[in-house]
């Protein structure tokens, strides 16, 4: 098997990320890998996929535990010798309450921006060496991650859209971004440094990052000796999932579109989307000057 090709989405056992495994099997001509944190029903969703005729692989990853992400990258060494698609799926949400108190506000923000973020980027660093020239990587971000979430005309608002979407953003600078937010959340003050409305705030935030991730990545990747690595961020529309309380308008293969079509890309001559925030219906959306089309 050593050299042939392998995807590999995470958080795939259940919604979008699911729907994205059973339509790469359609599409990708290699082994397509369905990871999940549990690995029961993990392999419960890989037995649906079955009985569908399409056959998944099935590996274990928790992102929040980064030996499972070591488990994965090694288990991917020895067996393929690379990785050719990254489907970075896998988060969750925790929508604040009014009643909350800072303490369990500051907790659920922390949670929320972990794992959506810094374990995200912590799987992009150890998986990312795996990949193959035309690789393509995919990161879930939504429109909450576009950069007007953070709104409003004050000089706060206007700094901060400023240093994340400033085209030489570092990662270290994005890290400490991120650090500053959690801290100001924990002081309870983090509206005077321009981040908005309570209780979407740890998303937001975890998605903008995500997106301005996905910017230095296919920075690095345009100077990187390995030729057309390739790395997009999707707003997938408003699915129909438990992280949407199964209200989203979209069903879960409409949601799996653009992330299934992104990890597909022709393998030569792509310049767009390249490093691009891409919509559910294919259209590229300006990350940094919007506008966000209507329909979410
Ligand atoms: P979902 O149905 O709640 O699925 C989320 C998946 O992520 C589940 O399989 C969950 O596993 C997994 N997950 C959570 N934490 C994990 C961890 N530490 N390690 C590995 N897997 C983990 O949500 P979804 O709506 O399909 O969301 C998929 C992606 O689309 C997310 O990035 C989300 O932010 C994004 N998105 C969704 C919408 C929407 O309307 N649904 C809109 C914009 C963006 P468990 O089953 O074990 O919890």
């Amino acid at each position: 098997m050593a050299g042939s090709r392998v995807a590999v989405v995470t958080g795939a056992n259940q919604g979008i990320g699911y729907a994205t495994v059973k339509e790469l099997c359609k599409t990708f001509v290699g082994s397509v890998y369905l990871t999940s944190r549990n690995e029961n029903l993990g392999r419960a969703a890989v037995e649906e996929l079955e009985k569908l005729g399409l056959h998944p692989k099935y590996h274990q990853l928790d992102i929040d535990d980064e030996f499972s992400v070591l488990r994965l990258r090694d288990y991917l060494k020895a067996t393929y010798g690379g990785l050719d698609i990254l489907v970075n799926n896998a988060a969750m949400l925790i929508l604040a309450k009014d009643e909350d108190s800072r303490e369990l506000f500051a907790e659920n923000t922390r949670s929320v921006v972990q794992t959506n973020f810094f374990n995200t980027f912590r799987v992009c660093n150890i998986l990312f060496p795996l990949l193959r020239p035309h690789a393509r990587v995919v990161n879930l971000s939504s429109s909450m991650g576009h950069i007007s979430q953070i709104e409003g005309q004050s000089e706060a608002a206007t700094t901060l859209r400023a240093k994340f979407s400033s085209p030489d953003l570092s990662y270290e600078e994005l890290l400490k971004l991120m650090n500053d937010f959690l801290d100001a959340v924990k002081r309870g003050d983090h509206a005077d440094y321009g981040w908005p409305r309570k209780n979407w705030v740890s998303y937001i935030a975890s998605k903008i990052a995500v997106s301005a991730m996905t910017r230095i990545q296919q920075r690095d990747f345009d100077v990187d000796p390995r030729e057309d690595i390739i790395v997009n961020h999707v707003h997938p529309g408003y699915v129909n999932t438990k992280m949407a309380s199964f209200k989203g308008v979209l069903t879960i293969e409409q949601g799996a579109v653009a992330p299934a079509w992104l990890a597909t890309l022709p393998l030569n001559d792509v310049t767009n989307p390249k490093g691009a925030y891409v919509w559910h219906d294919k259209t590229i959306v300006d990350w940094v000057n919007g506008p966000l089309p209507a329909q979410y």
